[in-house]
């Protein structure tokens, strides 16, 4: 049993059951777009009864988050009603606060960007400063698109972090971070709900949305190296919300020494060949992490993305997918495990943080406000 099929039963005489079947059936009409779905599809698709949907899609009516969309043609009975999603009743802001730049993005609830802004960052400056960048782009964003009322700032920031409590821990080259309550800072200087994540997960969450149920890793290579993990359909944060923490593995014993104190991490070998010149290498690295990870955890796929990746997809894809065919061949784990770069190259992870917000919008485990 899944753990969002847990959650339904948990919830079953629970106050919240309304919120949560409500969530259900706004997912199913984001998932219909334009087209809609008619309320017996509802009924049928998330087993309520037809007295309950019509109540829940009065009320979601009512709130400007549905509309009729005409009439649909049945076979033998009266033409059905027709509803859609109206993607603009509610938006969302995604931050990317990257080591030297932070993007900003404003999406609807169906996902889809309205405007974007990105502009560097300091990550090594002080807090405040920081802080106030990060505010600023949010009211900008906002100030841009007045009449847009928004649910909250989704913020993902690189690892490790305390998701749970939206603190960062101690960021590889940035410690000054350990310890920073950013959730509730940027929400003071906000006014709106903030939750924040890792960079990584973010993506994945934007990524799990097209693969419901799925299994994969996404691994982003960009001023550092770290994993999103999809298991089952929803992102892995593990136990203390540290999980993908990919980059620290160890590779080779007595290796070159890492910013983070050890030697011979993955990310230390892989960025070291990038810097002098070595892409083949430094794909073969990065293709020896992937390989381990699907031979740990039995994954579809493997996404590659961040900016070192974007600037030669073809080399990382080429050089990740030799190494895990070639242990597959071996007779370990990973025939058949697809490697794709994500598109867009940093842009998953700017949408992937406004998906914190509207996830739980939509009934998904993921987000977290
Ligand atoms: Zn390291």
């Amino acid at each position: 049993m899944n753990r969002s099929s847990t959650k339904a039963q948990a919830g079953a005489n629970l106050p919240a059951l309304r919120h949560h079947n409500a969530a259900l059936v706004l997912d199913l009409l984001r998932a219909a777009g334009a087209e809609g779905v008619s309320r017996l599809e509802l009924a049928e698709r998330t087993g309520l009864t037809p007295q309950a949907v019509s109540k829940i899609t009065a009320r979601l009516r009512a709130e400007g988050l549905a509309v009729g969309a005409g009439l649909r043609p049945s076979t033998g009975g009266k033409p059905r009603t027709v509803l859609r999603l109206v993607p603009d009743a509610r938006f969302a802001v995604g931050l990317h606060l990257d080591r030297d730049g932070l993007t900003a993005v404003l999406v609807d609830l169906a996902g889809r960007p309205v405007a974007v802004s990105s502009a560097p960052l300091d990550f090594g400056a002080p807090a405040d400063r920081v802080l106030a960048d990060a505010a600023d782009a949010v009211r900008d964003l906002r100030a841009a698109e007045p009449r847009r009322p928004v649910l909250g700032v989704g913020v993902a920031a690189p690892g490790p972090l305390d998701h749970r409590n939206g603190v960062l821990h101690r960021v590889t080259g940035f410690p000054q971070w350990d310890g920073y309550p950013l959730r509730d800072a940027l929400a003071e200087r906000t006014g709106l709900p903030v939750v924040v994540d890792k960079d990584t997960n973010a993506a994945a969450l934007a990524l799990a949305l097209d693969d419901p149920g799925g299994d994969f890793a996404y691994l982003h290579l960009g001023t550092g190296l770290g994993a999103g993990l999809v298991l089952g359909g929803e992102v892995h944060r593990g136990a203390r919300t540290g999980a993908g923490e990919f980059g620290h593995q160890t590779l080779q014993l007595d290796g070159p020494s890492c910013e983070c104190g050890g030697r011979g991490c993955v990310e230390a070998l892989c960025l070291a060949a990038e810097a002098r010149g070595d892409r083949a290498e430094a794909a073969r690295v990065l293709g020896m992490g992937a390989a381990n990870l699907v031979g740990l955890l039995d994954i579809d796929r493997v996404v590659l993305g961040g900016r070192t990746v974007a600037a030669d997809e073809d080399a990382y894809v080429r050089g990740v997918r030799a190494v895990i065919e070639e242990r597959a061949a071996r007779g370990g784990t990973g025939a058949g495990v697809s490697v794709t770069a994500a598109r867009g190259g940093d842009r998953p992870v700017a949408e992937g943080a406004a998906q914190l917000v509207l996830a739980p919008v939509f009934g998904r485990v993921g987000g977290g406000l």
